[in-house]
């Protein structure tokens, strides 16, 4: 398509887009007054306007019913967590047996490596992206401190080449390939959370499991926004957040995946709870650990219902929704973006904004970071001052990301309006 950097082409896309209405299901956060122009559904997505309702069907059982809510509640607390996978497995290219709702996303990641990461004298190191971000990274330092390896020795990041800002595909394949009889996992996150780049998960697995290792990923900025298709590109784990693009709340329940060849072997280590434990005997509430023969196995505690019923109220929406047409929008929503960074770029007699994040269509998602070159705060601020809700990351990248749910066509171009204005 041929874009242009104005107002009438960017409502004309709006008009044409099938998805349009979603937006109103969705609160958009108010500046003076006024619809704010919300681009860090990458960080906190928005509150459906049916969250409540969700959330207070379960408060009145709760206030009615006392602990007969377990089995009489609307929606039976027990068996709450199981209406998930269904939703799920669509949005992560999953069997529903595959994958669970549960705790937190470092919480989950901890759980993960103790099953998928058994470093021996042999094969005991971890490749991953350099700058993953923060909480992973002390993930894995404690997790290798724990085995008694230290993390120089045992922890291998792969970094973007001089003077460049994302990681070549080929660099992280030949360090697997360089590392074959050594590393013991791959763990990457599928988007980055810097540079919005999308990593080849298909590919990456591929090469983890042609040398003998496994591969799991951190979806916390993939699941929702990018496809996926964990069980047929055969990912050994994953896991990820619920209150970035799948709207769920600020710290809501995360979600976890295993693959089906995994989720049945007995020897695979786990830290177990009772709500692991197979349902049909776990209120004999006898010792021995017997794990569900799915995903759930993995679970510890009982399902905190309140944030599931929040979760419950998005996915509700995706699955009205539909994975295809938001890939669509998306990929329209990120290249209008680019095209209207390019076009002030050209026009300004300097350039002023660099875009860190790939071009290519399989590397890019929701999200484009730019890089400032010039006058970085203070176009941020202006940004915000005109209630534009962006992201800035020191030293000077902005983040953005427009989200096919609820973002407009007609809010990108807005942006980008206002960075014209000032450079
Ligand atoms: C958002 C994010 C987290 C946050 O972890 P929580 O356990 O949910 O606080 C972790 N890792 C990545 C890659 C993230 O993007």
């Amino acid at each position: 398509m041929i874009y242009q950097n104005t107002l009438a082409f960017a409502k004309n896309l709006d008009e044409q887009d099938e998805i349009k209405d979603f937006r109103t299901k969705f609160f958009i956060p108010q500046h003076n007054g006024r619809d704010t122009v919300y681009l860090t559904g990458n960080s906190l997505g928005l509150q459906p306007k049916s969250t409540a309702a969700y959330i207070q069907q379960e408060l009145n059982d709760w206030a009615n019913l006392g602990v007969e809510g377990h089995f009489h509640a609307k929606n039976p607390w027990m068996p709450y967590h199981e209406i998930f996978p269904k939703q799920l497995s669509k949005i992560v290219g999953a069997l529903e047996e595959e994958v669970v709702v549960m705790n937190q996303l470092t919480v989950n990641l901890h759980l993960l490596m103790v099953s998928f990461y058994q470093p021996t004298a042999q094969r005991y190191k971890i490749i991953c992206e350099a700058k993953a971000f923060p909480s992973d990274q002390y993930a894995i330092e404690s997790q290798v401190r724990f085995h008694g390896l230290n993390y120089e020795d045992a922890v291998i990041e792969v970094e973007p080449r001089e003077g460049e800002h994302t990681i070549r595909e080929e660099d992280i394949l030949n360090t697997i390939e360089q590392n074959k009889d050594s590393v013991a996992l791959v763990l990457f996150g599928g988007v980055n959370y810097y540079t919005g780049q999308v990593f080849n998960i298909k590919n990456i697995t591929e090469a983890s499991h042609k040398v003998g290792a496994l591969v799991g990923f951190d979806f916390a900025h993939a699941t929702g926004n990018i496809n996926l298709q964990l069980h047929n590109w055969n990912v050994d784990f994953a896991c990820w957040c619920s209150y970035k693009y799948l709207n769920s709340g600020p710290g809501g329940v995360a979600g976890a995946f295993i693959h089906q060849k995994h989720i049945t072997n007995k020897k695979l280590k786990r830290f177990a709870g009772w709500w692991g434990y197979n349902k049909e005997t776990r209120f004999k509430m006898e010792r021995g650990f017997i794990p569900i023969p799915t995903a759930e196995g993995w679970q510890l505690s009982n399902a905190p219902v309140l944030s599931m019923a929040a979760h419950k109220a998005a996915l509700d929406i995706f699955d009205e929704v539909g994975m295809d047409r938001l890939h669509k929008k998306r990929k329209l929503l990120s290249s209008f973006v680019l095209f209207i960074l390019d076009d002030i770029n050209q026009k300004s007699n300097t350039q002023t904004i660099e875009i860190i994040t790939p071009r290519n269509e399989n590397e890019i998602g929701c999200q484009v970071s730019m890089l400032m070159l010039k006058n970085g705060k203070q176009i941020f601020n202006a940004l915000m001052q005109q209630g534009v809700i962006a992201d800035w990351r020191e030293p000077n990248v902005i983040r953005i990301a427009p989200v096919p749910l609820y973002n407009s066509f007609e809010d990108v171009w807005k942006f980008g309006d206002i960075i014209k204005q000032i450079v």
